[in-house]
């Protein structure tokens, strides 16, 4: 008689010391098999965790010739009595380290080849052959822990918002175009030859229009699509917690994503995070941390030392000023134990994203117990000059200051890049920390200086301030949007905004942005259509799954956060995809491939 496998009466980490004495019914992998004098112990695995099997040739003869036979990953089923381990042989570190199961019966339910790599989280095996084996990959437990956490994040959003009234409402794959600044996925219409659907980059048009039907609160966990250009971190398919209200401001929709950050946090890390989070002006981020999507948990702000750089006699200081540019600098607090080595080799990365050099000076004490400067740019700067910059960054002794010249946004790039390499190098981030940040008053739009127009800093439905209105025909550039970013620990998790909810301002942001009126018309007339119907002011964010899922759960790369994800280069290694389809495909699509690799031949 087999084994009932269908009658399983626990998971392997679950059995514990209640069950000495009582017989269990467990399944699962073999993960390692030990031979002492004829005993053989076994560790079996499942989603949960291991539970060690131990075979003795007195009691069950049948079962121990059957463990002979074993290998790593055969697929059991096991009967047997659980009995507590001798005392010494408990294994702390094992959910069901103090118990083994004495096997009566063990069937094999399907043998293993020998796997490509070991099924543990440390493995040696590169990513290739991981995402190759992507179902052997996602046995270990580091991947079975990430996607089980995945699935508890997702549980306690949708939790916060049904309990916040939203509906969760599902909004089409195959759409047409979505402008969120990437390229489209593209399908093409058999029935429609010639013609083509897209895959949505986000839900965005459609949740403004389930606004205007009067659906007031909206949520959805949405795939989306973005045909992006290769970056080591991105997937072209990922998820966004995607949500929209009416009747709302901003602030409104703070306190919904906050509560639900802080019901995720709780429930997944058991921690309280404070609320309301930091409402942070775009400006005064790019000042002090070079970017907009600053991480709070450490200091090192970048200061502004313009006024007394100009009164040195560096030339860097002085061509970046005259041509209009700043000086910045950024204080390392016991930085001056940093080696030449060290700044020698930051100073090559800054070079390989465009910086000249980087001026540095260290910080000292004379012999009057007055701050001096040593090394680097320190001999350019009088004992005034020293004073000033070294009130205005707070540098006392043991400090190592950096400075950038040149223009604002050269500025910013390179100094937020070294506050973060920085820090990390020396170890200035604290650990189990988590600061949120709202980023306000965004400006509605960027200068494209290629193309000589204005872009979205959003999207094109972002509304303006109430009060910039007027400037949009006077000052574009000085327009502040009533668009948000929320960031967690230097890491942007994703935009929102108040929408436009007029047809004429629409309209007009479109002009801006030069799209003519037909191309309006043709792209996004349904939206102008139902913007003449009644519409409600609204608004919403969507926020990336994957990065939250990174971010809480410590993982290094996105990848781990999915199932069967993609590598940089957008392809499935496992599936092969994407992948030559028949010539006969093609043509029902009335479709020609002009690409070096032909379509299959049918
Ligand atoms: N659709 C936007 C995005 O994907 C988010 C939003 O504005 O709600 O970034």
């Amino acid at each position: 008689m087999p084994l009932p496998y269908h009658e399983r009466t626990c998971y392997c980490a679950e059995v514990g010391e209640d069950h000495v004495g009582q017989t269990v019914l467990i399944t699962g992998w073999v993960q390692n098999r030990r031979d002492h004098g004829g005993m053989v112990f076994i560790d079996v695995r499942d989603r949960t965790g291991l539970v060690q099997l131990k075979f003795n040739p007195d009691r069950d003869p049948r079962s121990h010739e059957i463990a002979g036979r074993l290998r790593a990953e055969y697929c059991v089923a096991v009967r047997g009595e659980v009995a507590a381990r001798p005392e010494g042989l408990v294994n702390p570190n094992l959910a069901s380290g103090a118990v083994e199961i004495e096997v009566h019966e063990i069937d094999i339910l399907s043998e293993s080849a020998t796997p490509p790599f070991d099924i543990a989280d440390d493995t040696e095996a590169n990513e290739e052959l991981r995402l190759k084996y992507r179902y052997l990959d996602l046995r270990r437990p580091v991947l079975q822990r990430s996607l089980i956490t995945r699935h508890r994040i997702v549980r306690a959003i949708r939790e916060h918002f049904d309990r916040e009234g939203f509906i969760e409402i599902e909004t089409p794959i195959l759409t047409k175009s979505t402008p969120e600044g990437a390229r489209d996925y593209l399908v093409p219409s058999r029935v429609h030859p010639g013609r083509f659907y897209a895959l949505p980059q986000s839900p965005q048009i459609f949740k403004q229009l389930l606004m205007i039907s009067g659906f007031d609160k909206y949520v959805q966990i949405a795939r989306c699509f973005r045909d992006e250009d290769l970056r080591a971190d991105r997937q072209p398919e990922f998820t966004q917690l995607d949500m929209e209200m009416s009747f709302v401001q901003a602030e409104n929709v703070f306190d919904v994503i906050e509560r639900c950050m802080a019901h995720v946090m709780k429930q997944i890390h058991g921690v309280d995070i404070p609320r309301p989070f930091p409402r942070v002006a775009f400006d005064r981020a790019m000042n002090e941390y070079g970017t907009d999507a600053p991480d709070t948990r450490y200091d090192m702000k970048l200061i502004d030392v313009s006024a007394a750089a100009k009164k040195s006699e560096f030339r860097v200081f002085a061509d970046a000023l005259a041509a209009g540019g700043v000086v910045r600098a950024m204080r390392v607090p016991g930085g001056a134990t940093m080696t030449r080595k060290e700044t020698d080799r930051l100073a090559d990365d800054l070079r390989g994203i465009g910086a000249g050099g980087l001026p540095l000076v260290k910080v000292a004490q004379d012999d009057d117990s007055r701050i001096a400067f040593q090394t680097g740019v320190a001999k350019f700067f009088t004992p005034e000059t020293t004073a000033e910059i070294a009130g205005a960054t707070g540098a006392g002794e043991g400090d190592l200051l950096f400075f950038a010249a040149g223009a604002p946004a050269d500025v910013c790039k390179h100094l937020s890049w070294l506050r973060t390499v920085v820090a990390r190098k020396r170890d200035l981030i604290p650990k189990n920390e988590w600061h949120f940040l709202w980023i306000v008053d965004v400006p509605m739009f960027e200068w494209n200086a290629d193309e000589k127009r204005w872009d979205s800093m959003h999207h094109p439905f972002t509304a303006p301030r109430d009060e910039d209105v007027p400037l949009l025909d006077s000052d574009p550039g000085r327009v502040l949007s009533q668009g948000y970013d929320l960031v967690l620990n230097g890491t942007e998790l994703g935009s929102g905004s108040v929408r436009i909810h007029r047809a004429d301002v629409q309209r007009k942001i479109f002009g801006l942005l030069n799209i003519t009126p037909e191309q309006q018309q043709l792209r996004f007339g349904f939206l102008l259509d139902a913007l003449r119907y009644g519409p409600p002011p609204h608004g919403g964010i969507a926020l990336g799954l994957d990065r939250i899922m990174m971010l809480l759960t410590g993982l290094d790369s996105l990848r781990d956060t999915l199932s069967f994800p993609k590598t940089a280069k957008a392809q499935d290694l496992m599936t092969e995809a994407p992948s030559p389809v028949d010539e006969k495909q093609l043509r029902e699509l009335a479709l020609k491939s002009t690409a070096a690799t032909e379509a299959t031949p049918t």
